[in-house]
């Protein structure tokens, strides 16, 4: 994206800023004003100083000035000349231009930065980047990475105000809510002993207030998670937020597309036309993964009746699926397909089966595996045949139950075909079908919320789930339950979650009870929501997608930190606030707290 064409921006101090200077101005007096990001000796006296704002470079020709360092803050008047022939610098913006009969004001001195603000900086240790983070925020990427930011907030309010949404904001210091997340906790100064949450996200505010008849509700919410740090993940992060009334699944997938295409128009230009859309099974099934990533293909191949009568034990299993590696077999070694094997069974497998696809001197295709000799023809040809084998390529096969078989596979479809995150164009997704439950928890017996418990089971399942809240059938075929939840996937990243929501109070408590929440319980955690679904409560469904994850992606960057202003580390610390800090005796006094020495390592 490039900067945008905003009028000169002049000031008080400018009239220009650098980087629009362009041959149309030639003979102009200007005064720009920035850092000195470079300067360079031209002779005795002169010296070009390459002087940089947010919007560019432009070259000056400054007479003297030998007491100029690196990143002084400086105006500069001076007339715009072409710059002379053969010195034209394409690759500059402003590179037909210069700067001639300069005179120079010198705003602020500087220190040496800490790090050289160009290309090199990104080898540069990111403690050290964050800890000077204004410094940092100066380089041109993460000028485009806020400017693109702002571009995608500004977007997506348009695109939600013009389809009726309307923007209301939720607070910060709320009881707990129910995404699942560790919450993180703000002392009550006047209610010693009690506990504000921040926000995991403002999931009940959004529900109160589509019972409050906002109709159409949006917030670019800050949202707040105790979970450990990742690329793709920090402690505070930012969605787009939204709930519609009298709503499905479909109004909501159109009006969240559509924030999205606003989005990711504003910053490539093209609209995102035609969502495609997938279920959860069939995500899991062809890609081994809910958040599939579909720039490539790869996907998993169904094998399980190839060996149906297998004397093979260890195919002996629910589920067997296979993967091609096009090609992969001379670029990948035995040692490395040991590791592969090593890092399969770290991922849940009981092991990993190779093959590779060779032509024997009869002229067919056979699969060189050492397992090879346990399979029978039908069972290698099945192989080959679903495969797709052709001479080159490298399979690889797993044999579990349906759900480690998908996983193993999906990761090491990853590893071994995900192209680069700036590569294979963008590609979005919408996972639809969710289950409702994840998984039964082995120590209660009781079933687990895959999204959270106000999530509305598909009208189909919605038979299965009364017989077993009545207490027949086992909670194991709870697993089969759909949800009416739905999924934005980009790349292999799981932008947002959404769903439709419960407002009938009979199939509410049905969840609750399989969940294993008591009324009392309920009650305690969210009954301010029951009590106001007891008010009139129209039927609704939401969305939030998260603007970090979008950015980054829109931008080409892997770690999200790389388009927020002030991220955290990896350990969730701020080098250059220090934070998290200790606070002082009156301060816990005040909130009536005293800490435990810390815990020995
Ligand atoms: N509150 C959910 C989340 O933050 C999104 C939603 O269901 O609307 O993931």
């Amino acid at each position: 994206m490039s900067t945008p064409s905003a009028p000169e921006q002049a000031t008080a101090l400018r009239t220009h800023l650098c980087g629009v200077l362009r041959p149309e101005h030639v003979g102009q007096t200007v005064t720009v004003c920035g850092w000195a990001a470079r300067r360079r000796e031209h002779g005795e006296h002169l010296a070009f100083i390459d002087l940089r704002d947010h919007s560019g470079l432009l070259q000056c020709v400054v007479d003297g000035a030998h007491d100029i360092r690196s990143e002084y803050v400086l105006a500069i008047t001076g007339t715009v000349r072409p710059r002379p022939e053969g010195t034209v610098n394409e690759a500059l913006a402003t590179g037909e231009v210069e700067l001639g009969e300069c005179s120079v004001e010198v705003l602020s001195v500087a220190e040496p930065p800490p790090f050289p603000l160009d290309d090199r900086a990104a080898d540069v240790d990111e403690t050290v980047r964050l800890r000077h983070r204004y410094v940092d925020l100066r380089r041109d990427d993460m000028q485009r990475n806020l400017r693109t930011r702002a571009a995608v907030n500004r977007a997506i309010r348009a695109a939600m105000d013009d389809q009726g949404f309307v923007e209301v904001e939720t607070p910060m210091l709320i009881a707990s809510t129910p995404e699942g997340a560790r919450d993180f906790v703000v002392p009550s100064r006047q209610k010693p002993g009690n506990f504000y949450a921040l926000p995991q996200s403002p999931q009940l505010f959004k529900q109160l207030c589509m019972v409050g008849g906002v109709d159409r509700y949006y917030q670019i919410a800050r949202c707040f998670r105790d979970e450990d740090l990742r690329a793709d993940r920090q402690f505070e992060f930012t969605q787009l937020d939204a709930e519609m009334s009298f709503a499905s699944q479909e109004d909501v997938l159109v009006a969240i597309t559509a924030a999205v295409s606003a989005a990711t128009a504003a910053v490539t230009g093209d609209e995102v036309t035609d969502v495609p859309r997938i279920t959860w099974r069939d995500a899991m099934d062809r890609y081994g993964s809910d958040k599939p990533d579909v720039r490539f293909g790869m996907e998993l191949v169904e094998l399980t009746d190839v060996f149906a009568a297998t004397g093979f034990n260890a195919f002996k299993a629910s589920c067997i699926k296979g993967i091609r590696l096009e090609g992969g077999s001379e670029s990948t070694s035995r040692s490395r397909l040991d590791d592969l094997t090593d890092t399969a069974k770290r991922w849940g497998a009981k092991g990993l089966v190779w093959m590779r696809v060779e032509r024997g001197e009869d002229g067919a295709l056979s699969l060189n595996s050492p397992i090879a000799k346990f399979l029978s023809e039908a069972e290698l040809a099945g192989i080959a045949e679903r495969l797709g084998a052709a001479e080159g390529d490298l399979l690889f096969l797993v044999a579990d139950d349906w759900a480690t078989t998908c996983h193993v596979l999906g990761l090491l479809r990853l590893e071994l075909g995900r192209p680069p995150v700036d590569e294979g164009g963008r590609r979005l997704l919408w996972v639809v079908d969710f289950p409702l439950f994840e998984s039964i928890d082995p120590a209660t017996g009781r079933p687990v919320s895959a999204h959270h418990p106000f999530t509305m089971p598909h009208a189909e399942d919605l038979g299965l789930l009364a017989e077993v809240a009545s207490g027949d059938g086992d909670a194991e075929s709870l697993l089969a339950v759909r949800s009416q939840a739905y999924d934005l996937v980009l790349n292999g990243w799981e932008l947002g979650s959404g769903s439709v929501r419960i407002h009938r109070p009979d199939v509410q408590q049905q969840v609750f009870g399989l969940l294993g929440i008591s009324e009392a319980e309920a009650q305690h955690k969210f009954g301010f929501l029951l009590d106001a679904f007891r008010f009139g409560a129209p039927p609704h469904a939401g969305f939030a997608f998260g603007i970090d994850r979008l950015v980054a992606l829109l931008v080409g960057e892997e770690n999200i930190r790389e388009v927020i202003a002030f991220p955290k580390t990896q350990s969730g610390a701020d080098p250059l606030t220090k934070a998290p800090t200790a606070i002082d005796a009156v301060q816990l006094d005040e909130l009536g707290l005293r800490l435990l020495p810390p815990p020995a390592d």
